[in-house]
């Protein structure tokens, strides 16, 4: 239902927090970030409402300047810590939030269960952790341009892996996604409100593109591939 990510050289899970605050007018049953923590990618999710996951957040904190976030509204699993985002694979290398429906999520499934994953919740989305990292042959970018053509349905996506922990990946299909564009940082949201109080400097993603930030830079492409060059839009309206 509602995504945020964040890279750039603050501590990332407040940002995280006061962006998904921020979409909760959207509605949600519960709620994730994942951090780029100096031990590798970490989870935390939960339930209920964010004050749940803040609680949790209290007793345990990540640390980290890159991560991404969601606050979930249930299709295909029912609210529960298992079902919340973000997702993650067997390794735990690779993690993603998603907004929208995956079709084809059973198919993809079996094949990859085939394969060795195994499953940890009831979502369409886990598979699509689990595709990525097995598209996986060493550049993220490509993981992801493998695994949506493998799709069907309707995504919204962040991905961030521990592997290139310097970067985050967006990617969308008739789900929105926007970036907001920083001084040294870099976000993203499903929709402006999100990020509005850190930059009013955004790209729209189209259907079928694909943004890589870094903390430095932002890039689109096609998911085939193709770089994209577009003006960046200016967000001249208050929350
Ligand atoms: N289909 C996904 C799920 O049920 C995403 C739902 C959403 O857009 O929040 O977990």
């Amino acid at each position: 239902c509602g995504i945020v990510g964040y890279i750039g050289k603050r501590d990332s899970q407040d940002i995280l927090i006061n962006g998904l605050k921020k979409l909760e007018y959207r509605g949600y049953d519960s709620a994730g970030i994942a951090v780029q923590t100096a031990g590798g990618l970490a989870i935390r999710k939960a339930k209920g409402r964010l004050a749940v996951l803040e609680s949790a957040l209290t007793d345990s904190p990540l640390q980290g300047n890159a991560g991404i976030g969601h606050t979930r509204w249930a299709t295909h699993g029912k609210p529960s810590d298992e079902n919340s985002h973000p997702h993650a694979d067997n390794s735990k290398k690779f993690s993603v939030v998603h907004n929208g429906i995956i079709e084809n999520y059973l198919t993809l499934k079996e094949e990859l269960a085939a394969k060795g994953a195994v499953f940890q919740s009831e979502t369409d989305t886990e598979v699509i952790a689990h595709l990525i990292a097995d598209c996986y042959e060493g550049d993220l970018v490509e993981s992801v341009r493998k695994a949506v053509k493998k799709m069907r349905g309707a995504y919204a996506l962040a991905v961030m892996s521990e592997h290139e922990p310097d970067k985050l990946v967006a990617v969308r299909l008739a789900s929105p996604l926007i970036i907001g564009v920083g001084d040294g940082e870099n976000y993203i949201g499903s929709d402006i409100p999100a990020i509005l109080e850190h930059t009013r400097d955004v790209y729209i993603l189209n259907d079928g593109e694909m943004a890589v930030l870094t903390k430095s830079g932002v890039a689109l492409s096609s998911v085939d591939g193709n770089s994209i060059s577009r003006e960046m839009l200016r967000v001249e309206w208050d929350l």
